[in-house]
């Protein structure tokens, strides 16, 4: 593969690049490998920044919908906008809770937007390390708004707050007063809490539950490095569109103060240097795992600590000794 025409491709805003290049990222291939390597090392160059918003909610709260709406109201102030996914659902079942394909029809059939389904396959760690240089070439690609999506189970919340300058968290109205078994890691990590469908009869529900969550965000940890007001609870429709704008207006607000106060910067770094980390450690492993004398070696010691042989301490130490 050329690398140095799939990056100009890229690098001028040509979606079908921008897919090549993803596809690229997500293969197994080992030679693909270090083609994709090379192409975002070529990429860096071009020094663009988009604003990366994930974006996490239950199935059934509207995501797509919010995505779709929020996706077109971003178009309409005339920017470049492209959807990735995160779907933990992969790993184990084959199958998506994030259902890809039929949705937000009108938002995928715009120019100014890029909607890659989540990849399939391989286990949570290795969709999220793929989804973030997905998020790197979108931006390279000089989307200016990366949204990052992901379902509100296992660690998926995680990896996307750890690829994302801004964190935002999707809810439904809830039917009675208590809130809805959101844990308190995900609220946490939340800089913005939507509380969707405030429309028609669950409009008074959704204003209630958003009260509940600005309450209790309200007794949460401050965050020194964030305006006093901040983390907010707010309502929007992605039905009627109400309070989108409201929305996007804060996600603005925070990430300008946090440029202006270099965390915004600090944050990217932060999560450089833990993503380098990561790859090194996989790295390693991967390497470990495809290397046949250090496989009979494994196999050989795991039979001799089952055994009683040998301490699994002793073993390991022995398999170290060797690399
Ligand atoms: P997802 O599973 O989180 O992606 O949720 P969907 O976007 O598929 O929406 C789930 C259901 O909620 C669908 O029936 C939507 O029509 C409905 N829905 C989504 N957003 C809104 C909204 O703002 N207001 C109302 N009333 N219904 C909504």
């Amino acid at each position: 593969m050329d690398i140095d025409s799939l990056a100009r491709g890229v690098a001028e805003g040509d979606r079908r690049a921008l897919a090549r290049a993803i596809t690229l990222v997500e293969s197994g291939r080992e030679d693909h490998r270090s083609q994709a390597v090379e192409l975002l090392e070529a990429l860096k160059r071009e020094e663009r920044e988009a604003l990366r918003i994930g974006l996490s909610g239950t199935p059934g709260v509207g995501k797509s919908s919010f995505i779709e709406a929020f996706g077109l109201m971003l178009v309409a102030h005339g920017l470049r906008v492209a959807v990735l996914a995160v779907d933990p659902s992969s790993a184990r079942s084959g199958g998506s809770i994030l259902g890809d394909k039929t949705r937000m029809e009108r938002l995928s059939r715009a120019p100014e937007a890029f909607i890659r389904p989540s990849p399939a396959r391989t286990q949570l760690g290795g969709v999220a390390r793929r989804t973030r240089e997905a998020v790197a070439l979108c931006e390279a690609a000089g989307f200016d708004v990366v949204l990052i999506e992901t379902v509100g189970v296992g660690q998926s919340e995680t990896a996307v707050a750890e690829m994302s300058d801004l964190f935002v968290l999707l809810l439904a109205p809830a039917g009675g007063d208590e809130l809805q078994g959101v844990k308190r890691g995900i609220m946490e990590m939340a800089d913005l809490i939507l509380v969707n469908k405030a429309d028609g009869d669950l409009k008074a529900a959704a204003v209630r539950t958003c009260a509940d969550y600005a309450g209790a965000l309200r007794l949460l940890r401050r965050r020194p490095e964030d305006p006093e007001d901040f983390p907010k609870a707010l309502t929007v429709s992605a039905l009627t569109g109400e309070g989108l704008d409201a929305a996007w207006d804060e996600m603005q607000a925070l990430a300008d103060w946090r440029r202006r106060h270099g965390h915004f910067a600090a944050r990217r770094a932060a999560q450089d240097e833990a993503w380098f980390a990561a790859e090194v450690r996989e790295g390693l492993l991967a390497r470990l795992t495809r290397d046949p004398a250090t496989c009979a070696r494994m196999a050989e010691m795991t039979a001799r600590v089952r055994a009683g042989e040998m301490t699994p301490e002793g073993a390991a130490a022995d398999i170290l000794a060797d690399l």
